[in-house]
């Protein structure tokens, strides 16, 4: 059993794991008695760009405040443990050198954290004063305008938008003139592209500087693309975390997703999460669930422009909706739910819509189970219990406050609230923010599992395309230019929808020969241009 649950993982996300003898006789540190131990560390290298990829609550943090120095490991051992006990112990491996550095105080840190929503409460200004405190290295100007900051220079830090604060604060961890840095997910409210642009920096970083990057991402498809090796780590949340040796990205990856870690011998979940290389065939769902004509929506005196095409959305399905920041896909969503009204065309469409935004602002003085159940009073029946609260791992912060929760347990009660409303359709807005992977999937399955089995209607707007991809039916195309000009397509089937998205991007994915996961091409490979010129972006023909 995990020390959480009394019996068998009721998530069947980690089967009960017996860690090897050798492995449980060498923690790198464990907090206090029955307290949660780490096994392993991950070994930052110069030059490269070092990932890893698991849960949250296994010990990442941990790991990265022992390398950073801030936190002296005692090896699992009662007795006082320095720095050359550690070295000792770590004498032989690719860790070596890295530590007799910490130990001789030689390595030098910057840390963009995870949660950048916090940002505003510990810094008051603008974001030209933020982020010229931290210009060591002269980058800043090729930052600020790669990263599409310029725009928002002279803004407060606490009127920026989540999307603009990750970038403010990626651009003021790169420019910082140090050995290591560290990435605690970079792709949060970021579109594709500004995913794709934000590891092209980090790799340039590594490579061109010779840095030593180490990057915790859960966006599987860009952390493909931005790692040089992986560290999986798995565990019990809260109670152990093993981290692995460095595998190559791509096996990384693929065993994590397969559920099984070879070298390890280990086996992580019961089920593989699999991807299908060709499109599904057009869905043939009943009911119309609405009909809507086309649309326009204008702000000020035609600022920024949405011109809707009209088109279905059945009965039961999950429509996806994709496209960059800043070209109207909330005001879509607005203009559906009736908050806003249209500048042309007819959109009283007379449904209930239940509404998760993008940036979830729950935070009242209540407890999460009091917060559910003035929601739905299915909250604590066997069905709710079983296809919400558990797939999206409420059990454990049910007695919290709303204000107590991190950012991945806040989405998972938004999440939940949203479904649990009573509404002819279900809008979800970057469900995946915040959620680790394991998460991801559980929350994907429970959405479309809802969906199915409430004949529920659901939208859902994300950018991680692997989220995409387990969730949607079919699709919505946002595109034009942000903040200018947004064009709506009506909903379309999965292989065309992809095509019209990726096609804007330039972006194309082969298949993984193993697992079929999808993996983007590099840019002018052979099989980019074979793609683009035969119009197949993301699905085998
Ligand atoms: P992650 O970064 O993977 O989410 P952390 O390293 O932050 O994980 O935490 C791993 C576990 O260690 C958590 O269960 C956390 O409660 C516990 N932990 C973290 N810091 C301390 C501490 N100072 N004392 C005791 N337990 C701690
Ligand atoms: P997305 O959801 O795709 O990121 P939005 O629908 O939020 O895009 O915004 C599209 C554009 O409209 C952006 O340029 C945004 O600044 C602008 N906008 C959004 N709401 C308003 C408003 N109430 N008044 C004026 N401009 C707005």
């Amino acid at each position: 059993t995990c020390g959480i649950c009394v019996e068998k993982c009721p998530f069947d996300a980690i089967e009960i794991i017996n860690l090897p003898q050798e492995l449980q006789d060498n923690p790198v540190h464990r907090y206090g008695e029955n307290a949660f131990s780490l096994y392993g560390l991950p070994a930052p290298q110069e030059g490269k760009v070092t990932g890893i990829l698991g849960p949250n609550g296994i010990g990442k943090t941990t790991a990265v405040r022992i390398l950073e120095g801030e936190l002296q490991p005692n090896l699992g051992r009662d007795e006082t443990v320095d720095w050359d006990d550690v070295l000792e112990a770590y004498r032989g491996t690719e860790l070596q050198d890295y530590i007799a550095d910490v130990r001789d105080g030689e390595v030098t840190v910057a840390r963009k954290p995870q949660y950048v929503d916090q940002i505003p409460e510990s810094f008051d200004g603008n974001t030209r004063e933020l982020l010229e405190r931290t210009d060591e290295r002269g980058a800043l100007d090729s930052l600020v305008e790669r990263l599409e900051i310029g725009p928002v220079m002279d803004q407060a830090i606490e009127d920026l938008s989540g999307g603009e604060l990750q970038r403010v604060a990626l651009a003021a961890t790169l420019a910082r003139d140090t050995d290591f840095y560290f990435l605690d997910e970079v792709t949060p409210y970021l579109d594709i592209g500004q995913r794709v642009t934000a590891a092209r920096l980090i790799r340039e970083l590594a490579e061109e500087e010779n840095r030593s990057m180490l990057v915790v991402e859960h966006d599987l498809a860009i952390l493909d693309l931005l790692a040089d090796t992986l560290h999986v780590a798995y565990g019990e949340p809260g109670a152990y975390g093993v981290i692995t040796s460095p595998k190559s990205v791509r096996n990384g990856i693929n065993e994590y997703l397969s559920g099984y870690l070879d070298n390890e011998n280990m086996r992580i979940r019961q089920d593989p999460i699999e991807f299908e290389e060709h499109a599904p065939r057009t869905a043939t769902h009943g009911d119309v669930l609405v009909d809507y004509p086309d649309l326009t929506k204008s702000y000020g005196d035609g600022e920024f422009t949405l011109e809707v095409k009209g088109g279905e959305i059945h009965r039961n399905e999950v429509l996806g909706i994709v496209g960059p920041n800043g070209i109207g896909k909330s005001t879509f969503a607005k203009l559906l739910t009736g908050n806003l009204g249209p500048t042309a065309g007819d959109a009283d469409l007379d449904l209930d819509i239940s509404y998760k935004p993008q940036y979830v602002t729950i935070d009242q003085h209540m407890r999460v189970d009091a917060f559910l159940s003035s929601i739905t009073d299915q909250f604590g029946s066997s069905y709710w219990n079983t296809e919400i609260a558990q797939p999206l791992q409420l059990e454990r912060i049910m007695e919290q406050n709303l204000s107590d929760l991190s950012g991945g347990e806040r989405q998972r009660v938004a999440i939940a609230a949203c479904l649990s409303d009573s509404a002819d359709l279900y809008l979800l807005d970057e469900p995946s923010a915040h959620l680790d992977v394991e998460q991801r999937v559980q929350a994907t399955s429970a959405i479309r599992r809802y969906a199915e089995q409430q004949d529920a209607t659901v939208m859902v707007i994300d950018h991680d395309i692997y989220t995409i991809d387990l969730l949607a039916d079919r699709l919505m195309v946002f595109e034009g230019e942000p903040a200018v000009a947004g064009h709506a397509s009506k909903p379309q089937p999965m292989r065309e929808g992809m095509n019209e998205f990726l096609s804007n991007l330039e972006i194309t994915f082969r298949r993984d020969e193993r697992t079929s996961r999808p993996r983007i091409n590099k840019p002018e490979s052979q099989l980019d241009r074979e793609q683009k010129r035969e119009g197949e972006y993301y699905y085998s023909p």
